[in-house]
């Protein structure tokens, strides 16, 4: 039988956060640089050392390298403490966390961040036949079978960003293989008119066939069926089209919406459980006109304390009390990651910063920061070593 435990000395509030994605890191590195003075101890729970790069994952799909960032070594002189566990089991009542079976780490304050994973079950087939891009270790096997093709089919299934990235990427990447994506919307459709018609430019100029308005209703070994019995042939398929959270938050009894995703106030704060917060994909937090989107550009920001924070009383207020989220654009939330002594080896050279998610479809050279304004001064993102074509200038002046 296990038995339940804390780290370090009785009297310290203990704050357990689970999962080190985006949201995560982000969260523990600050509230472990606002509580460094005070009787805190804060851990970060992850299942693998390493830290993935979701917004990364297409290209390494690709072949290309990303660098490989250890999660330990991100956190050192934090002050934030690192455990390495898969988390089976969340019990809010008697504040208990389980991990791999046989571990159980006793919270005073809950951080949850799981984060999501592509949605396999929505369509048959999709299990058993289609790629994803949930991990390094999905992305390698994706880019070892898209280099050994030699010729023939990609379906990229999602009309989502990621779904344009991957099938910009890999067509830019893979001259010699046929790319369709394929979507229920336009791509981009949450985009504007004028954002949408410049991806359409772009996949038409990488040769990316797009079908747009049809759902694919099921997936197969050496294809794709889409609603009303049309059949298109590939030899790979990608899927990215949906996303999953974890059960667990639901099977702990947390108020959970629709998708299962944790149901916060503006204070990021559990409406069910107060000791709990939830942040990034896995939180459904609400705001004015909505539901946060989860993505990385929003859910960072959820980790990162804004300005309108203020230091008070307990560990919940400082983690987020008095703070109202607040929607801030990437660069702004990478700003608020990058502070001095703070989270330096965390938001440091190499990690990939949530930017405007519209320059991330477009082929690395087109992504370049102006130099003025690039995140890391001084430091401009690479030249791109694969093919060049010609391009016009992007709409939003960003990828120039
Ligand atoms: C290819 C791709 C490109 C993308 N590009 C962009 C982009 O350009 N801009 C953008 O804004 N968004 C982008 N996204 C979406 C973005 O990556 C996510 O919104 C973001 O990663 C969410 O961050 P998170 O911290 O909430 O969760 P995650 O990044 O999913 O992290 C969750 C962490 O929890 C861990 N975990 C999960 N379950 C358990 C468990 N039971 N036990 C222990 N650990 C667990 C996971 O291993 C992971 O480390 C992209 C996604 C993909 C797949």
């Amino acid at each position: 039988m296990s038995t339940a435990h804390t780290t370090g000395p009785a009297g310290t509030h203990h704050v357990l956060m689970l999962g080190a994605g985006y949201a995560g890191m982000a969260a523990a590195t600050q509230l472990a640089a606002r509580t460094r003075k005070a009787d805190v101890r804060v851990t970060l729970v992850n299942a693998h050392e390493r830290f993935t790069e979701r917004l990364r994952l297409h290209l390494t799909a690709t072949g290309q390298r990303v660098a490989e960032l250890d999660i330990p070594t991100l956190l050192a002189d934090t002050g934030a403490h690192f455990v390495r566990g898969w988390v089976t089991a969340v019990d809010a009542q008697a504040r208990t966390v389980r991990i791999d079976d046989s571990r159980v780490l006793r919270y005073d304050t809950l951080v949850y961040g799981l984060g999501s994973v592509t949605d396999t079950a929505v369509v048959p087939g999709v299990e058993e036949h289609a790629y994803t891009l949930d991990g390094p270790s999905d992305a390698t096997t994706l880019a070892d079978r898209l280099a050994r093709l030699g010729g023939g089919t990609v379906v990229v299934v999602g009309g989502g960003l990621t779904g344009v990235e991957s099938a910009a990427e890999i067509a830019e990447r893979h001259p010699e293989l046929d790319v369709v994506l394929v979507g229920r919307q336009d791509p981009g459709a949450r985009m504007t008119a004028r954002a949408r018609s410049h991806l359409r430019a772009a996949l038409t100029r990488l040769g990316v066939q797009v079908i747009s308005g049809t759902a694919v209703t099921k997936v197969l070994p050496d294809g794709v069926e889409l609603a009303g019995a049309r059949t298109i042939a590939a030899d790979v398929v990608l899927w990215t089209a949906g996303t999953r959270v974890s059960p667990l938050a639901a099977a702990a009894g947390l108020t959970v919406d629709e998708r299962g995703r944790v149901v916060t106030d503006a204070t990021l704060r559990s409406v069910s459980h107060p000791d709990v917060y939830a942040i990034g994909d896995a939180a459904a937090i609400r705001q004015g006109y909505g539901v946060l989107h989860g993505t990385c550009q929003s859910g960072m920001p959820t980790g990162v304390p804004g300005p309108t924070s203020r230091p008070g009383r307990g560990v919940g207020r400082r983690l987020v009390r008095g703070h109202r989220h607040r929607h801030l654009p990437g660069r702004r939330a990478a700003r608020h990651a990058r502070r001095p002594g703070r989270d330096q080896r965390w938001s440091g050279p190499g990690v990939q910063r949530c930017g405007p998610r519209g320059r991330h479809h477009l082929p690395r050279h087109r992504r370049r920061w102006p130099r003025h304004r690039h995140p890391q001064r001084g430091q401009p993102r690479q030249a791109p070593s694969g093919r060049r074509r010609h391009h016009p200038p992007s709409p939003d002046g960003l990828s120039r």
